[in-house]
């Protein structure tokens, strides 16, 4: 028998796990492990609540999570209750799948005011993450601002433009869907540093803009290069350029309006003591592609920024970091010791990117340990021991079942379920 221990539960772990389920079948003990008492990471708190088809994919990780040889051991941080050494000892692998949890940082002056929000905070704040339960993001003033060209800036955008109505069939955290219908915001601009060629904004997303009920996408058209250029560009980029030039034909007709503000770059953040304002710089782009400041300024209007610039991975001790993600190699960190998913690649990529990953290293673990052979370690019973003698809360399969079924039950009219924002009513669910 061998084990293995998954650290994280989101699509890159999940994937990883059902890889080496299928190449070990019963001759291995894989166990999924993570912070939270619930499982999924992004599907649960990144991906947007009104994409309600794309966190579907969660049914194929149940699968996986019901066969034989796998369980699932929530609230657990590793690198705070259980080191990697000591999860090396105890399995024959470990395979990190910890993912990018934090905001990069733009690096300008006014950033840390009261106001200036990143991304992960905001999405986890309306997607009941139990860290961003208080983030209250001010929603009283008619500006908004995001800073970003890909999907999350989207999102951001999308549901600070949506109406109470708009929200139905998703599961929007109940504290974020009564904020939003009491803002105020009234222009939500989205700033790049770039053109529209340059956007990393899929097509799908892009169009639900064009569909919202009381907020309507505006564009310059004095942005976008000839329309023959397009011709140059890869299919899905040139759909996503295409709607952007369909925006550029629209009007301020709807109460709120989406404004993309491209070839801008931010250099500050003013306000008297809370966000106000940001001061950016035009730019244009020079031959190898990149954004050049002009030196021309202006100031966007905006009393909650939102930054959606990319993320990094958490370090955890012993583990070799650098460029906000683990070192490694085709996703071997060390001997027995791996990374999968956005803490081996860095956040970019869709959610089916990360099976490929998980796959590969899970035909590394193979290759080294061929299955069907054995060691005498003590995986999960060893982990549980050392857990109790630490008095650390660890929940399993059931406990988040129990949950699961609990957070469906409550749910809101029109709602999938009202989740959960504590990780005290979580445990106070389980009787803990
Ligand atoms: C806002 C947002 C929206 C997105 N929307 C889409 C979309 O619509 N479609 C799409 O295809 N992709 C989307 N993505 C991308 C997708 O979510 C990622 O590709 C995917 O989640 C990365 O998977 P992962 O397993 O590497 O990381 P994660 O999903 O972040 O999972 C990491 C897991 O590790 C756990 N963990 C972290 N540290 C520890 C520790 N020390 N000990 C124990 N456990 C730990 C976390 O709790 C988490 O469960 C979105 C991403 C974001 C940020």
């Amino acid at each position: 028998m061998r084990h293995f221990a998954v650290v994280g539960s989101g699509p890159a772990g999940f994937y990883t796990a059902e890889a080496l389920e299928r190449a070990y079948g019963e001759s291995a003990r894989i166990d999924i492990l993570d912070r939270y008492p619930v499982p999924y990471g992004l599907i649960r708190f990144g991906v947007a609540p009104d994409h309600q088809s794309l966190k579907a994919v969660a049914k194929r990780y149940d699968k996986v999570a019901e066969s034989a040889g796998v369980d699932f051991i929530g609230n657990i941080t590793i690198g705070r209750d259980v080191s990697v050494a000591e999860l090396l000892d105890l399995y024959d692998a470990v395979i990190l799948a910890t993912g990018a949890p934090h905001d990069r940082k733009l690096g300008i002056p006014g950033e840390d005011l009261p106001g200036v929000v990143g991304s992960a905070e905001f999405v986890g704040w309306y997607n009941g993450h139990p860290d961003f339960a208080d983030l209250d993001p001010p929603l009283g003033g008619p500006h908004a601002a995001v800073i970003g060209a890909g999907n999350v800036a989207l999102d951001c955008a999308r549901i600070l433009s949506k109406t109470r109505h708009e929200f139905e069939g998703s599961d929007i955290v109940g504290h974020a869907l009564e904020a939003l219908d009491q803002s105020a915001i009234r222009t939500v601009t989205i700033l790049g540093r770039r053109g529209p060629h340059q956007v990393a904004m899929t097509p799908k997303e892009l169009g639900e803009l064009g569909h919202l009920e009381a907020a309507v996408p505006l564009i310059e058209p004095a942005d976008f290069p000839p329309q023959e250029a397009d011709e140059a560009l890869e299919p899905g980029l040139r759909k996503s350029v295409s709607l952007l030039r369909g925006f550029a034909d629209l009007e301020a007709t709807k109460a709120k309006q989406i404004v993309f503000d491209f070839f801008a770059k931010p250099v500050a953040i003013e306000g008297d003591g809370r966000a106000e304002r940001i001061i950016v710089e035009r730019t244009l782009l020079d031959d190898s592609g990149a954004a050049r400041g002009t030196g021309e300024t202006y100031a966007v209007p905006a009393s909650l920024v939102v930054t959606a610039i990319g993320y990094s991975t958490s370090p955890i001790a012993d583990v070799p970091f650098a460029g906000g993600k683990f070192v490694n190699e085709a996703g071997r960190i060390a001997e027995r010791l791996y990374a999968v998913g956005w803490a081996r690649r860095g956040p970019t990529g869709t959610i089916g990117t990360n099976r490929p990953d998980g796959y590969e290293v899970a035909d590394q673990v193979a290759a080294a340990m061929v299955p069907g052979s054995d060691s005498d370690r003590a995986g999960a019973e060893g982990l549980k021991r050392l857990l109790a003698e630490r008095g650390v809360m660890a929940t399993d399969y059931d406990d988040w079942r129990k949950i699961e079924e609990t957070e469906t039950g409550q749910a809101r009219p029109g709602s999938p379920r009202e989740k959960f924002v504590r990780v005290e009513d979580w445990l106070r669910t389980l009787g803990r």
